[in-house]
Parts: structure tokens; sequence; C-alpha cells
């Protein structure tokens, strides 16, 4: 991927222009990193099936079941940096043109490349966990070694309550305060540019028909289609680090 690439070129430019960016980004910005995506045939998430929330309600064989995937997640975060996207996206706030990132990754990396920039995450962080009956906050560390040691779940020792990873599950409500930061950065973008997400995550997805909406110039960077390509102003078929890296002159 270089600079003499059409879509390339026309992306630099919009980005030279551009003086409101909100980044959205998916599971893909961070496999360059070595993080799978959510659909990478063998990578984690098809070892370890994530654990919807009511089952997480429901039993304790789920809530172990969680926390295994959980402390995986965790084990191998630990290990990983922020990659060429990462830092792309930084230089972006660098230059004083990013409203917000929007992620609906739990992996910390967008904060670890810039902890200045704005990033709002839509599926929560697996940085911490917290009690989702009283909302008491609780460290990684200390769970997993009573996990690991002894194959204890974790309670709240406030109330009793099951205590979770402070991601967002499916069947588990939005978190308001981050949708609604969300929307509002979405209505204030000239450009709203799409970082591997296969879109068909809702109602997070549904932020790239409000930046339509609200006018914006929509492009998607993403190695694979998506059901969005057709409204998109531009689409970048590529690997996320080479496009943006050739995009900015940042190679
Ligand atoms: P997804 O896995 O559904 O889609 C990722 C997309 O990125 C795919 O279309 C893939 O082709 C593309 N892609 C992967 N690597 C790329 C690269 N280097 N360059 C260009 N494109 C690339 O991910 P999603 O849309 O984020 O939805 C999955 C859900 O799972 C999210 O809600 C997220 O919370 C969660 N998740 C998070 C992480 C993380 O935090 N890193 C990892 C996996 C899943
Ligand atoms: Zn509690």
């Amino acid at each position: 991927m270089t600079a003499n690439d059409p879509a390339v070129a026309e992306l630099g430019r919009w980005l030279e222009q551009a003086r409101r960016i909100v980044v959205f980004t998916g599971a893909g910005i961070s496999t360059e990193s070595g993080i799978p995506d959510f659909r990478s045939p063998g990578g984690l998430w098809s070892r370890l099936r994530p654990v919807p929330f009511q089952e997480f309600l429901a039993s304790e064989d789920a809530r172990r079941a969680a926390w295994a995937l959980t402390l995986s997640l965790h084990a191998r975060l630990a290990d990983v940096e922020p990659n060429r996207g990462h830092r792309a996206v930084a230089e972006l706030a660098r230059r004083g043109k990013l409203v917000a990132v929007i992620t609906q990754n739990i992996d910390g990396l967008h904060q670890r490349a810039d902890p200045a920039q704005v990033v709002i995450e839509l599926h929560g962080t697996s940085a911490y966990a917290i009690c989702l009956d009283c909302g008491a906050r609780y460290e990684i560390e200390p769970i997993r070694q009573a996990f690991e040691a002894q194959g204890r779940v974790p309670y709240c020792t406030h109330c009793g309550g099951p205590v979770k990873a402070a991601t967002i599950s499916f069947g588990q409500a939005m978190p308001q305060a981050a949708m609604a930061a969300a929307e509002r950065a979405t209505r204030d973008a000239d450009l709203f540019l799409v970082l591997g997400s296969s879109l068909v995550v809702h109602p997070a997805a549904g932020l790239v028909d409000l930046a339509k909406l609200a006018g914006a110039r929509v492009v998607i960077v993403n190695r694979e289609a998506t059901d969005y390509d057709a409204i998109a102003d531009l689409v970048v078929g590529g690997e996320i680090g080479a496009v943006l890296g050739a995009a900015l002159g940042m190679d």
C-alpha cells in the first residue's frame, strides 16, 4: 500500500482538509498488535466463546467460563503494544484534528498510544472489574490469583453481588453516557473514519448512519467488505497500519 494508490491519496487529501475527525474503531485495529479479531479462525474467541450476559447472571459455571476468557485476554494484553494504526490516530490528535476516538475495543491500546486523546469506550474495558449490583470496582490481579489458586469466582465484598469485567457482554445494556458522548462527537464530525470494524454490532454501527445524516464524509478502512460500503464516501481495502501510514506520510 503506497501513497500512489488512488484511494489512499484521496484519504490523504480528506484527512488534510478535515477539521473535526471522529475515528471509529473495531477489533481490526488491534490485530497488528497480535490480538485476534472476532472472526479470525483459530483465535482466542473461537476457543473460548464469549458468555452472553443473561448466562453470566444465571449460573456460576457461566461466570467461571467468562472469567477464564477475561483472564486469558488480560494475560495476552500484558504482552502487546499499540501498533501503527493506533499511532496514526494519535498523530491526528497531535495535528489538532481529532474530536474523539469511539472504540468497540476493550484493550486500552488507543489510550496507551496517546493518553491525552479523547477515547469513548462503547463496550467498556477489560482493565478492571465491577460488581454488577452496587458498582464497586475491583482490580483484576487479585481476582486472577484467587481464580488460579482456588478456582474462586469473584463476588462483591460489600454486597455479595457477582463481579464481572467492566466490558459490555452480548445482551448487556450499552453504557448510556458513552453512547451519548459518541453520538455528540459523531454529530460534530466533518469526517467519520471507520477502522477495522465489520460493522455488524449494533447500536454501535448505527453511528455510521448518524455521521452520514449529520453531513460528515464517511470513510471505511477495512481489509474485507462491510454492509456499510454502499453508503461510504470512500472505501479503502487494506491493512490499517499501511493505509494510514501512507495517507499521513508517516512511513
Ligand atoms: P470484528 O472482528 O467483527 O471485525 C473486525 C474487522 O476488521 C473485520 O472485518 C476484519 O476483516 C477487519 N480487519 C482485521 N484486521 C485488520 C487489519 N489489520 N486491517 C484492516 N482490516 C482488518 O470486530 P468488531 O467490528 O470490533 O466487532 C466485534 C466485537 O468484539 C466488538 O464489539 C469488540 O468489542 C469485541 N472485540 C474486541 C477486541 C479488542 O478489544 N481488541 C478483540 C476482539 C473482539
Ligand atoms: Zn457489590
